[in-house]
């Protein structure tokens, strides 16, 4: 497929390509309270989430693996930084700030996002969009759904 490459701001274009090349988090747990398996068909991403949730809530840890285009891979790599030890609240609240930079992306980020604003330019791509976010929905289908543990 050939998509038009989203025209990143250089910094952030190379904060994407590190996380590509080097993933963090990557990988599967062995103790998890939730496994969430995600498939993008526009572009052929795949992503599997892990995540160890405590009874607190808190996301003690989480791991991912897949393959796929370099903003689905980042986006995931960048997902699992940004809510390891937060809270179920804390993930979701930043996910629905990350689904908003995707939707709008001309207004300006949440601050919270952090790193996470490198993706903002992505949203101009209605294409990419599902890329970025694909992660995103593991997350939140494994927070809303993975309460009974494996
Ligand atoms: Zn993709």
């Amino acid at each position: 497929m050939n998509y038009p490459e989203p025209e990143l701001d250089d910094l952030y274009r190379e904060l994407i390509l590190d996380h590509y090349r080097h993933p963090r988090n990557r990988g599967t747990l062995e103790r998890r309270s939730a496994h969430v398996e995600g498939y993008n068909p526009l572009c052929g991403d795949e992503v599997e989430v892990d995540l160890l949730v405590d009874p607190e809530g808190t996301i003690e840890e989480v791991a991912f693996k897949g393959r796929g285009c370099s903003i689905s891979q980042a986006s995931s790599s960048m997902m699992t930084e940004a809510i390891k030890g937060r809270s179920r609240r804390q993930a979701l609240d930043l996910m629905n700030a990350f689904k908003s930079m995707m939707t709008n992306p001309e207004a300006e980020p949440a601050e919270e996002l952090g790193d996470l604003e490198a993706f903002q330019g992505v949203g101009r791509f209605a294409v990419r969009v599902k890329c970025a976010t694909l992660a995103w929905n593991a997350l939140q289908e494994g927070l809303e759904n993975g309460a009974a543990s494996e």
